[in-house]
């Protein structure tokens, strides 16, 4: 446990409002009166018994109810202050480095650029070396929106703010990724990195993945099913994946970790990021993650140190934000 701790662990993949610890997102709930309040500590209820997912499409309904609670700049703020303190707060900070992610939304409250601001300003409490900001779109979104969310992440960055790349998210089978595919060329134009959930269902269809591809991303969210060619792309681009282990067996896209695609690259010796991708709804910690690398077979993947200790590095190496002298 004393090797996992000290290990220096960069977090790449941890959505906002996945990642609101319980105990603040139930303060934000008693401070909150409205007409969806019953929806509302409906889904805490489910939070706090551990949800039981049969599918990744069954995780998106737990959404709505979160973003009723961040739907104003103060709830808002007091969420991300909750995220950060989560991940780098205390003696044994979780991460030596974090990125966290979040989709911009527009409410009765705030425009996407308020909800930017709001996030950044808490972000930007902490020193570039500790955390940096990803701007997602969602794949539900229409092209207007996700132009003008990349059109911010765009001025953001140029206006000195602390947004280090753009990324591709939402359910995975919303969206025709063709229309989105000149948004992430703008995004990289304008220097800032690219990360896209891809091939995260069976169902995804070679067309989305190839065209996902061609937009000449950094790294990817999950990549779980991959064809062989679409693997082939990502070896020789290298390409680095982010893995979140606890989210795919919970929502079921992987069977078990002897099935991990994790260890296809290992064996390749590709870049890989360990990261917790919601730990609100799955009740999971990076150290938790890291511990699964270490755990012998069946309860984990049974790695050695040494490759546990390739395998952070890795993931530090493929930080967007931050020197990485
Ligand atoms: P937010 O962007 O609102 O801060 O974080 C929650 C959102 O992240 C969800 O509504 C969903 O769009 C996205 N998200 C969280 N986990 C996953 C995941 O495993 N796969 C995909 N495709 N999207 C996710």
């Amino acid at each position: 446990i004393f090797f996992l701790r000290d290990l220096p662990k960069a977090e790449l993949h941890a959505h906002l409002n996945g990642s609101i610890p319980l105990p603040v997102l139930q303060e934000l709930a008693r401070d909150y009166s409205a007409k969806d309040a019953t929806s509302i500590d409906a889904t805490i209820t489910r939070l706090r018994s551990g949800v039981q997912l049969d599918a990744l499409e069954d995780f998106f309904g737990l959404f709505p109810a979160i973003y009723a609670l961040t739907s104003a700049r103060e709830p808002l703020a007091c969420a991300t202050r909750g995220v950060l303190e989560h991940f780098l707060g205390g003696k044994q900070p979780q991460a030596a480095y974090l990125e966290l992610r979040t989709t911009p939304k527009a409410t009765v409250h705030m425009n996407r650029r308020g909800y930017l601001e709001t996030v950044l300003d808490e972000i930007e409490k902490y020193s570039a070396e500790k955390v940096a900001l990803i701007v997602s779109l969602d794949r539900t979104m229409d092209a207007a929106t996700a132009r003008e969310v990349v059109e911010l992440a765009i001025d953001f960055k140029k206006g000195g703010r602390r947004v280090v790349a753009v990324d591709l998210c939402g359910n995975p089978m919303a969206g025709d990724m063709k229309t989105f595919k000149q948004y992430f060329e703008d995004a990289k134009k304008a220097g800032l990195g690219v990360t896209l959930h891809i091939a995260e269902t069976e169902t995804n269809s070679i067309d989305d993945t190839v065209t996902l591809l061609s937009c000449g991303p950094n790294r990817l969210g999950h990549a779980t099913f991959l064809n062989e060619e679409a693997q082939r792309i990502v070896c020789e681009r290298n390409i680095c994946v982010e893995i979140c282990l606890t989210s795919n067996l919970l929502c079921k896209t992987v069977k078990s970790l002897d099935d991990h695609h994790m260890h296809h690259y290992l064996r390749e010796n590709h870049p890989v990021a360990i990261c917790t991708d919601d730990i609100l709804p799955f009740r999971n910690s990076l150290l938790g993650e890291y511990a699964l690398l270490l755990a012998p077979k069946p309860h984990g993947l049974g790695f050695s140190e040494e490759e546990v200790r390739r395998i952070a590095v890795a993931g530090m190496n493929s930080r967007f934000g931050a020197d990485k002298t």
